[in-house]
């Protein structure tokens, strides 16, 4: 059996705690309980074992990544490994003494997000008053230490055109980037569509700004966008195709081809506590599941993207196909490309939808609860 290649980035969910609670997180419904979340020690042998495997890039991520005490200790294990290291952060939990110390310990890189533009829009969202302020204090605090800094933002129905604002934003905190990632419904955001599906002409527009954005900004911000692709004709890219160039280990030690993968129910996930993380990649069931194009049917089969975008994602296939296997209806030529679309204006037309909030493990309903 021919090796793949090995992976360029892994994906850290070092808790699924999060004082957050965003009703589009891209963590699985289920999540996983602070009892059940990896140690220390067994973190850094998972970043040194990526190493090895010829991982570049960890981004550490969550919930929030804050919420573990012991991050700067495995910001320091992961730079000895020689892994480039980027902090994926809501900001809520960062004080000016920890940034220093993650400066200390070589933090390459953060990325901030953005629930919003403004504190009525970002604590909405977020579900958590006085997060908006808290996150601008913690942006200048990073600007002062002058972390390298992308802007992740979110949009949907609610806030979409708040998009310019953001830009400035970015300008503003002195990110070399933003990501403009419309939402993409997996996890909690699958159980939102109704609240958050943008319409098809706030997807045209929201392309417009990007465009324009991008040509005005040329060498100031770089400006990474992905787009609602319930209104596309093609599918994204996912993951740059399943096991290709990343992989994610859940805060249990569950090690997946990306992160909404558990929703697959056909497929097991070995975790890093049993198997060298090697073996899990070039060997396991569900890496090789949907790794390449043998095991594509028709029309992704014999159609000459196959190797452009792998057939878009699994997950929203099983979602909205009940197949794994299926072409991604995002695609116009799937046979449920139409169907999806028309969902998409059934879901964009609940104007009066209430959020549903993710809810923390360990935590009670957030006090807004469902509105
Ligand atoms: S999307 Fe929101 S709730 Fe989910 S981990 Fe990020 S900040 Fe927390
Ligand atoms: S048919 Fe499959 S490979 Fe071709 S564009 Fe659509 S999703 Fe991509």
């Amino acid at each position: 059996m021919t090796l793949a290649p090995p992976p360029i980035a892994m994906l850290a969910e070092l808790t699924h705690r999060c004082p957050l609670a965003c009703p589009y997180c891209s963590n699985p419904v289920k999540l996983a309980r602070q009892d059940t979340e990896l140690n220390k020690e067994t973190w850094i042998s998972a970043f040194q074992q990526a190493a090895a495997l010829g991982v570049l890039q960890l981004h550490l991520s969550g919930g929030e990544p804050a919420s573990r005490r012991d991050l700067t200790e495995l910001v320091t294990a992961a730079r000895a490994a020689g892994l480039y290291t980027n902090l994926i952060t809501s900001g809520i939990g960062l004080s000016e003494r920890r940034l220093a110390d993650l400066n200390q310990a070589g933090l390459d890189h953060i990325q901030l997000s953005l629930q919003g533009t403004d504190a009525a829009m970002a604590d909405e969202i977020g579900g958590y008053r006085g997060g908006f302020e808290r996150k601008m204090q913690v942006a200048a605090w990073i600007a002062d230490i002058g972390f390298p800094l992308t802007l992740n933002t979110v949009l949907h129905r609610r806030n979409l055109h708040q998009l310019p604002r953001a830009i400035e934003i970015a300008q503003e905190m002195s990110a070399r980037r933003i990501e403009v990632a419309t939402v993409q419904f997996h996890g909690w955001a699958l159980r939102n569509r109704d609240a958050l599906m943008p319409t098809r002409e706030q997807a045209a527009e929201t392309t417009r700004v990007v465009t324009e954005a991008r040509a005005r900004l040329r060498g100031k911000l770089v400006i990474d966008y992905v787009p609602a692709d319930y209104h596309e004709e093609f599918p994204k890219r996912c993951m740059g195709g399943w096991g290709t160039t990343g992989l994610n280990i859940a805060p249990d030690g569950q090690v997946l081809p990306c992160h909404a993968a558990q929703t697959i129910p056909h497929l097991t996930f070995d975790r890093i506590q049993d198997k060298p993380l090697a073996e899990i990649w070039h060997r396991s069931d569900a890496f090789n599941a949907y790794r390449g194009t043998d095991w594509m049917a028709e029309p992704c089969k014999s159609c000459d993207r196959k190797t452009v975008d792998f057939g878009g994602c699994r997950c929203q296939a099983l979602a909205l196909t009940g197949d794994a296997s299926a072409t991604d209806p995002a695609c116009s030529k799937s046979p449920h490309h139409a169907s999806m679309q028309a969902q998409a204006a059934d879901h964009a037309a609940q104007v009066n939808a209430a959020l549903t909030y993710r809810i923390a493990p360990g935590k009670p309903v957030p006090a807004q609860g469902k509105r």
